[in-house]
């Protein structure tokens, strides 16, 4: 089973999370898949996930604390969008 989960960029960019840390891709082997700290340029930290297992593995240590608190908030702006669609949004009356 899987010990990360997947999350999607604003710009609709694959992403996962780990331990409430942020990866980017950062490429594709044929039998794992890399990913680079969020915090490019200021942190090395980065991670392998084994495609037959799915486990993520930390490969580089990362130089800050993590957010959990950023997590939380794009999940409930992912939940916010899916709710948007839902409703049907008013036009503003211009008088
Ligand atoms: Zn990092």
């Amino acid at each position: 089973m899987a010990n990360y989960s997947e999350v999607k960029s604003e710009k609709g960019k694959r992403q996962v999370v780990h331990d409430n840390f942020i990866y980017h891709s950062d490429g594709q082997g044929s039998l794992s898949s890399y990913w680079r700290c969020e915090k490019r340029g200021l942190c090395k930290g980065r991670g392998v996930i084994d495609m037959a297992t799915n486990i993520f593995t930390q490969t580089k240590p990362h130089s800050h604390a993590v957010e959990a608190e950023k997590i939380e908030r794009k999940r409930t702006v992912d939940h916010l969008k899916e709710a948007v669609k839902e409703d049907t949004i008013r036009p503003l009356q211009s008088t």
